[in-house]
């Protein structure tokens, strides 16, 4: 199978996005980690920052590649002639959200096929809010069974700047 990009805003990355791009590494030949800038998350860090925590995370994975984006994931998926986008699904309350996304970016691109992957178990109710929401809440040490060290310790610094 050819290039598969894998959108997602990644504020921070989480062992659930890692799981994920493991499995999809398996099957493509080549996947993009695209992070999306996605302002209208209101993300806690840059995309640039984003971006190098990403690319730290999956540094060990073959054949991937990271970058960042902010237009539509359609046009994404044009200019790197890629044939699939991956999606991660957790519980059932993932599926509204990502079947209005996938039958949208279908209805842009007919060619645009939404892969959807599950994660280990263990990831099924892990989220990117509930990090930060953990570590605004002063838990940042007890983050580290959801994300890598060196992610947690650049929520605790972005956090600490904020306040
Ligand atoms: P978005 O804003 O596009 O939903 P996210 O960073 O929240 O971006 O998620 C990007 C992708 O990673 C989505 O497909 C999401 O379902 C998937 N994902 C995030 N966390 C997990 C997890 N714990 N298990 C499986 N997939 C996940």
């Amino acid at each position: 199978m050819p290039t598969a990009i894998y959108p997602g805003t990644f504020d921070p990355v989480t062992y659930g996005h890692i799981d994920i791009a493991v499995r999809a590494s398996k099957i493509f030949k080549k996947v993009i980690a695209v992070v999306a800038s996605n302002p209208g998350k209101n993300p806690l860090f840059t995309v640039e920052e984003r971006v190098d925590m990403v690319s730290e995370a999956l540094a060990h994975v073959p054949h991937i590649e990271v970058i960042s984006y902010s237009g539509l994931i359609v046009d994404c998926v044009r200019e790197y002639n890629a044939t699939a986008i991956i999606r991660g699904l957790r519980a059932i309350s993932d599926f509204d959200y990502e079947f209005q996304m996938a039958f949208t970016n279908r209805n842009l691109l007919d060619s645009a096929e939404t892969v959807f992957l599950m994660p280990s178990s263990e990831y099924i109710y892990l989220n990117s809010t509930l990090v930060k929401q953990i570590a605004q809440h002063g838990a940042g040490s007890q983050v580290c069974t959801f994300v890598p060290e060196f992610v947690k310790e650049q929520l605790i610094k972005k956090l600490k700047k904020n306040r």
